[in-house]
């Protein structure tokens, strides 16, 4: 039988959720930008405004403002982003139980089951209106009969659109569009490609099979047959994924970090907030990632497989610390530093805990991380802050990225290396 397969697209998704929270950037020219002291920082996303100005995504702050002065650049705000993108995912499994997400923002939907052809633009504007009355925001839908034409036709019509492309009339939609349009086809087989003339979806089509596998291998098969409409690939079920794959946190600081002491209370920072969002997802980390750039700009990352998992701070500030102090040698200073915690699993798994494990948080421990996170709940993130931040870690931080500099008091000192 013939699939019926959706694939919504969130439009401009992190501006679009930055606009949702502060409505007042819906009439400038705005785009998140990467890094908030703006030294390094590229543009992740940008609105509408934005893009008439020319901005393009990936391009550096920097030149984005040559382009458009009065450009507003917001840090982004991860949290959100990964909300709403959870909010969207938990809507579509009300659909089908074949939900597979790619990115934050994108989503494909195995809706054969649910629906007739004649219902599948139906259901495709529903989605498009549910997602815009209960979450605030606009996508573009692709319906087809296989994963590749759906999403072709979620970035066919743009912002706020539904794209229909079926046997009938995938030639005429879909053979015209160049070749790169298509997903994975990189760079370098569009390049290869152009080299024998083929620009083209049509084009590549229209090849014989066996020359395409014997020019481009395997993947330029793979496109081959995207490309004729036979991409049989199934959608992932929902219980097979987790859209959180890691949690991560990283900053630019505010000075050039000099010595082990400055890098710890970065450590601290940023594995209080990784933590913290661990439990808020009911998620527990098996390997702790951290990631290090010097003043070169030279970077490198290093990661700890855990004996045990955990979504405790201390435990994961511990490990960030040991790798770094295991492989920096200081011949310059650090500027900026990245904690991730990755190998996420849920939280009720987390029992299998090794025997041989000394440094499994014991139930006070918990306790306490359990209480921070209630009183930040109730008060605000300032409410409950570390020993060590209040004895200074806080200049380091850039001001807004971290959200510790607002006000703020403490209420709970819950010690420095040891929680
Ligand atoms: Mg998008």
């Amino acid at each position: 039988m013939e699939r019926k397969i959706l694939h919504v697209d969130q439009n401009c998704f992190f501006a679009s959720v930055e606009m949702k929270n502060h409505p007042e950037l819906r009439g400038v020219p705005m785009a998140v930008g990467g890094d908030q002291d703006q030294r390094h920082g590229i543009i992740l996303a940008k609105n509408p405004l934005a893009g008439a100005c020319g901005i393009k995504t990936a391009e550096t702050i920097w030149q984005a403002k040559q382009k458009c002065p009065d450009l507003v650049v917001v840090p982004g705000h991860y949290d959100q982003y990964t909300y709403y993108s959870r909010k969207a995912f938990e809507m579509f499994c009300q659909y089908t139980d074949r939900v597979e997400s790619f990115g934050l923002d994108e989503c494909w939907l195995d809706v054969t089951d649910i629906c007739g052809s004649a219902s599948l633009p139906v259901l495709a504007d529903e989605i498009r209106s549910r997602i815009k009355k209960e979450l605030g925001l606009t996508c573009s839908v692709g319906a087809s009969f296989n994963k590749s034409f759906a999403k072709l036709g979620s970035d066919y019509k743009k912002p706020d659109a539904t794209t229909l492309i079926l046997q009938d009339n995938f030639k005429n939609i879909v053979w015209p569009l160049p070749v790169g349009d298509l997903l994975y086809a990189g760079r370098s087989t569009q390049k290869r490609l152009s080299r024998i003339n083929i620009h083209t979806i049509g084009q590549l089509a229209a090849l014989p099979h066996e020359y395409i596998r014997s020019y481009l291998g395997k993947n330029g098969e793979g496109l081959w047959i995207c490309a004729n409409g036979l991409d049989a690939s199934p959608v992932g079920l929902c219980s097979d994924q987790r859209e959180i794959k890691s949690v991560g946190n990283s900053t630019t600081t505010a000075r050039d970090m000099t010595c082990n002491e400055d890098v710890w209370k970065t450590i601290v920072a940023l594995s209080d907030q990784v933590a913290t969002r661990l439990r808020k997802y009911k998620l527990v980390c098996n390997t702790v990632q951290i990631h290090v750039r010097d003043t070169e700009l030279h970077t490198y990352e290093r990661q700890q497989h855990l004996l045990a998992p955990t979504d405790a701070a201390g435990e994961i500030s511990r490990v960030a610390m040991d790798l770094f102090q295991r492989s920096y040698d200081w011949t310059k200073s650090v500027r900026s530093f990245g904690v991730r915690a990755a190998q996420v699993n849920p939280a009720e798994a987390r029992r299998q805990i090794s025997l041989f494990d000394s440094s499994y948080q014991t139930d006070e421990k918990k306790a306490v991380d359990t209480v921070v996170d209630a009183l930040r709940i109730r008060f605000g993130k300032d409410i409950v802050r570390k020993g060590i931040q209040l004895a200074g870690g806080d200049e380091l931080l850039p001001q807004g990225q971290m959200g510790w500099n607002a006000g703020g008091f403490a209420s709970l000192k819950t010690g420095g290396r040891e929680e």
